[in-house]
């Protein structure tokens, strides 16, 4: 079987590490970076870290609107994939890199397959949620990392077959946790304790694009009554300066860089709470018991709230100092799968 993966974003390349080492097995791969995301810690750093393979067709497409991304990137995997001719396309998650993947093979007559099909947030307005919906409208194949997803998909009636298989990011955070865990040199490099800090991400438009929003999000982290260590997003880092208020939040939240899996990791299992928009860093999060407050009014991520490891409090941040120091839920279920979900997904593919 011929594979041509399309992968552009920084969660990609982690659900990538999942799998194409076990793709690569029997299988033939073709991975192509279209360049959604180009810089280093985005991008080439799990290439080194998590053994993603060095992707073998760089778009390098870069950034712009959603609109202008989905157009350059259609309008260079259109000819690619008619060239490649492979079996079979393989998209993850829900960016412009997901649906132009999936268009781009329906076009050429190539069976598309979605890994994380059937998430919502039933949030329309996410640009997130629109690719969800119409990638898996177009997908042969629709594999799912929960139960959750195939009772949405079922509700859908798609055209492609459903499946089963886990969450590919449930292998990765199995496989890489325990090396994370011991190395605490990142909390050390950062000043900050085990136990006594809140890791930050969030880059999700509607939290940083719109400047109104944007102060509630830093007077939410201002509030927060424990040290706040804060991997900063490139595209947060633009939206802070443009509206004056990256060197406010400095004066309190220790910034840095975007960081590796490995660092990231670290700093959230040994973390006191997780605070993000991020749809991986919730689920993460829940994988290492830390508990997480989530700056949204949805999640696709549902079984993290149900249990009680998961708030979502939007951007008030009265709601989020509150949820910070709740206590943690007694059960942690596991509704992501088994860690071999990869090998499921091999399968499915083979079998198409
Ligand atoms: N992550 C990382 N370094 C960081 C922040 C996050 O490696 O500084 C990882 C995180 O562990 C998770 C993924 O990036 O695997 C989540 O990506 P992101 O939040 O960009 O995307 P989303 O999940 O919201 O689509």
């Amino acid at each position: 079987m011929r594979v041509l993966t399309v992968i552009g974003n920084r969660p990609q390349f982690v659900k990538a590490a999942a799998v194409s080492r076990v793709l690569r097995e029997d299988h033939e791969e073709v991975l192509v970076h279209t360049g959604q995301h180009y810089d280093d810690e985005l991008s080439t750093i799990f290439v080194r870290e998590l053994g993603v393979p060095a992707p073998e067709i760089q778009l390098g497409l870069g950034t712009g609107t959603n609109t202008e991304q989905t157009a350059r990137q259609l309008a260079a995997l259109g000819p690619l994939v008619a060239e490649q001719r492979p079996d079979v396309v393989l998209v993850y998650g829900d960016t412009n890199s997901t649906l132009t993947g999936g268009i781009a093979a329906t076009q050429a007559g190539v069976p598309v397959a979605h890994v994380e099909a059937g998430m919502r947030s039933f949030d329309w307005k996410m640009p997130e949620e629109q690719n969800r919906v119409l990638t898996d409208a177009l997908s042969d194949l629709l594999l799912c990392p929960s139960h959750t997803a195939v009772e949405n998909l079922e509700r859908e009636h798609p055209r492609g077959e459903i499946a089963y298989v886990g969450d590919v990011m449930v292998d990765v955070a199995d496989l890489f946790r325990p090396k994370a865990r011991a190395d605490t040199a990142v909390l050390e490099r950062l000043s900050v304790e085990p136990g006594g800090f809140v890791v930050c991400t969030t880059h999700r438009a509607a939290n940083v694009d719109d400047p109104a929003r944007l102060r509630l999000l830093v007077d939410l982290l201002l509030a927060v009554p424990y040290p706040v260590v804060l991997p900063l997003h490139p595209r947060t880092r633009a939206r802070l300066e443009a509206a004056g208020m990256l060197d406010e939040l400095a004066r309190r939240v220790t910034l840095s860089p975007p960081l590796g899996y490995l660092e990231f990791t670290a700093l959230l299992v040994h973390a006191h709470a997780a605070l993000t928009d991020s749809g991986g860093v919730q689920k993460e999060a829940f994988l290492a018991k830390t508990r997480c407050v989530t700056m949204r009014d949805t999640t696709e991520w549902v079984e993290t709230v149900d249990s009680g490891w998961n708030v979502l409090v939007d951007l008030d941040a009265e709601a989020a100092v509150a949820a910070l120091d709740r206590p943690l839920p007694d059960e942690h279920p596991a509704p992501y799968g088994d860690g071999r979900a990869a090998q499921r997904v091999v399968q499915a593919l083979a079998q198409m």
